[in-house]
């Protein structure tokens, strides 16, 4: 937004009057030095046009719309997956395996989840893996281990579909779509998921800016989807200590500026058990409605993401710690 300046307006009052509405201001000033307008810029929280103009000095406002209206317009709403909800006032705790790897895996999986409180079920049937020669997931069948699961335990279920091909399938048996990481801007995928008119979890690109994250979702919510929950899942930082850099500032950004509903994948954000549960704590204090998380009944045999998944007793502590009830 940028504000113009009566000529003869105190422009370092005016300034101060906008600091103290919590705006954040740059100055524009024209050839010979005389500051004219001044630039709203990031992190200003959200201000109407009005109050702007009511501000002293001000001459007249320009206001650009938003890229993303959609997303704007769903602000405040809780996400609705199934029979439970992500948003208001119980904090939201997802768990399950990375990968379905068999129906018995999975349900002892599912076991532990429920038992320590998660209302919604985790789990890959599709694996995106860096290396070609990675196990890759167990497809349509994994589907119905998952499905099978959740129902034994009245639990919502999450699952990646990674590609338009699946969707239906993936449609048929989630409560709510996650598309990965490495597919926030695969646009043909987030249309094709959007027209399901199923609620999508939206995991962050490793390399995308918030207004990247926004604008995927608003092209999901404009093929149809009912609802996006934004999953921070950590970005691709400079330091090897750590799978990822999990961007917990954004977190509250999203959450406190963009009033979006947002969850923390803490496993994925820092891919090692030991560092979970002190991030998953951090995310909710950074304003997160929920963390999902990666549990294993024997983290040492996984065949994907052993190093960061918690085991059944890690996973019980974790949600006492956050005042998940059972
Ligand atoms: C996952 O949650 O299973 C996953 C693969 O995560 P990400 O897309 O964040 O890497
Ligand atoms: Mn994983």
């Amino acid at each position: 937004m940028l504000v113009n300046l009566h000529a003869d307006a105190d422009a370092a009052h005016t300034e101060r009057s906008l600091r103290g509405l919590g705006l954040w201001t740059q100055r524009l000033a024209d050839d010979e030095g005389h500051i004219r307008s001044l630039r709203i810029v990031a992190p200003s929280p959200p201000i109407s046009v009005d109050a702007l103009n009511a501000v002293p000095g001000v001459l007249s406002v320009l206001s650009t719309q938003s890229g993303h209206p959609l997303v704007d317009a769903q602000a405040g709403r809780p996400v609705v997956v199934g029979n439970t909800q992500i948003g208001g006032e119980q904090p939201a705790l997802i768990a399950g395996p990375c990968s379905a790897e068999s129906a018995e895996q999975v349900f002892a999986a599912a076991e532990i989840a429920a038992t320590s409180g998660a209302k919604i079920l985790r789990g890959g049937a599709y694996k995106p893996r860096t290396s070609p020669y990675s196990f890759s997931g167990h497809g349509p069948d994994a589907l119905g281990w998952l499905r099978e699961a959740a129902d034994r335990h009245h639990m919502a279920l999450v699952t990646e579909v990674m590609s338009e091909y699946d969707v239906e399938r993936v449609a048929d048996v989630a409560d709510l779509i996650q598309i990965g990481s490495r597919n926030m801007q695969n646009f043909a995928l987030l249309r094709a998921v959007g027209a399901s008119r199923q609620p999508i979890m939206l995991k962050r690109g490793r390399a995308a800016t918030v207004e990247d994250w926004l604008l995927a979702a608003e092209h999901a919510l404009d093929a149809g989807a009912s609802q996006v929950v934004f999953c921070e899942r950590g970005i691709r930082g400079f330091d090897p200590s750590m799978r990822n850099l999990l961007d917990l500032g954004a977190v509250a950004l999203l959450k406190h500026v963009h009033g979006q509903t947002v969850i923390v994948d803490p496993s994925h954000g820092c891919g090692r058990r030991d560092l979970v549960s002190p991030m998953a704590k951090a995310a909710y204090a950074a304003g997160a409605d929920g963390v999902m998380v990666e549990v294993h009944p024997h983290p040492e045999t996984a065949l994907s993401d052993g190093a960061q998944a918690l085991t059944a007793d890690e996973l019980r502590h974790l949600a006492k710690q956050i005042g998940v009830s059972v």
